[in-house]
């Protein structure tokens, strides 16, 4: 799952939040101010942030422009108890890439975080991928969406397609059957019910479709598929 930071100072808010998402599946950890939370940033790889904008000593907005010059890609979701529509427009204009006003859900924010994170293993909008593929290279565009081995483009559906970007964006590690259903956009339950056999489906059509390309969609028991290039 994700490493969090929560930051927040209402303290009951807070210790709700990181048990909360605890609970989850996600490792969580805890800030009270802004200044805590940029020690944090600069020491630790987070997967995501839930950031309050009303911080003492350095305020949620002013955390949010420090992160977008350090850490641009780092999906950040921010909470806020002011409804104004200009607290929200600032936020989203300083590189938010989501944001609840407070009271909220906590299975919205759940859902909002899972959607956020998802987009955010996605490859960037509009961005494209490549990696070598024997004599070839395999490319993956996020905006047409299309992909190509060398210069033939690959007929892939849209759940192959996402299916292959998330093998490429995290080539040489597992991606485990989860991080699929998520990128499929299935909340858990629904992607436990598609089960693992119709992701074995799209696998082996994936694997097809890559055959002599060099490249080989490796099965990790119990924990996954990895990207990997076959070729010496
Ligand atoms: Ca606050």
């Amino acid at each position: 799952m994700a490493h969090l930071l929560i930051v927040e100072d209402d303290e009951l808010l807070r210790d709700g939040l990181c048990a909360q998402l605890a609970q989850a599946g996600h490792t969580v950890t805890g800030a009270s101010d802004g200044a805590q939370a940029q020690a944090l940033l600069d020491g630790t790889r987070f997967d995501a942030v839930i950031l309050d904008l009303g911080l003492p000593v350095v305020d949620g907005m002013a955390v949010l422009r420090w992160v977008r010059k350090r850490l641009a890609t780092l999906p950040v979701l921010i909470l806020t108890a002011r409804d104004g529509v200009e607290d929200r427009v600032e936020g989203l204009n300083a590189g938010a890439d989501d944001y609840l006003t407070k009271p909220f859900d906590m299975a919205e924010l759940k859902a909002r975080l899972q959607a956020m994170l998802r987009r955010s293993r996605m490859p960037a909008f509009g961005g494209s991928m490549e990696m070598p593929a024997g004599n070839a290279r395999l490319r993956v565009d996020a905006q047409l969406p299309r992909a190509w081995l060398g210069d033939e483009p690959l007929e892939l559906t849209q759940r192959e397609w996402e299916l292959l970007s998330l093998l490429v964006a995290n080539a040489g590690q597992v991606v485990s059957r989860e991080d699929v259903f998520s990128a499929w956009q299935s909340e858990s339950a629904e992607g436990a019910g598609m089960g693992s056999n119709a992701l074995e489906v799209y696998v082996h059509r994936l694997r097809r479709k890559l055959a002599d390309s060099g490249l080989n969609i490796r099965n990790v028991r119990g924990l996954g598929y990895m990207l990997e290039n076959a070729t010496p």
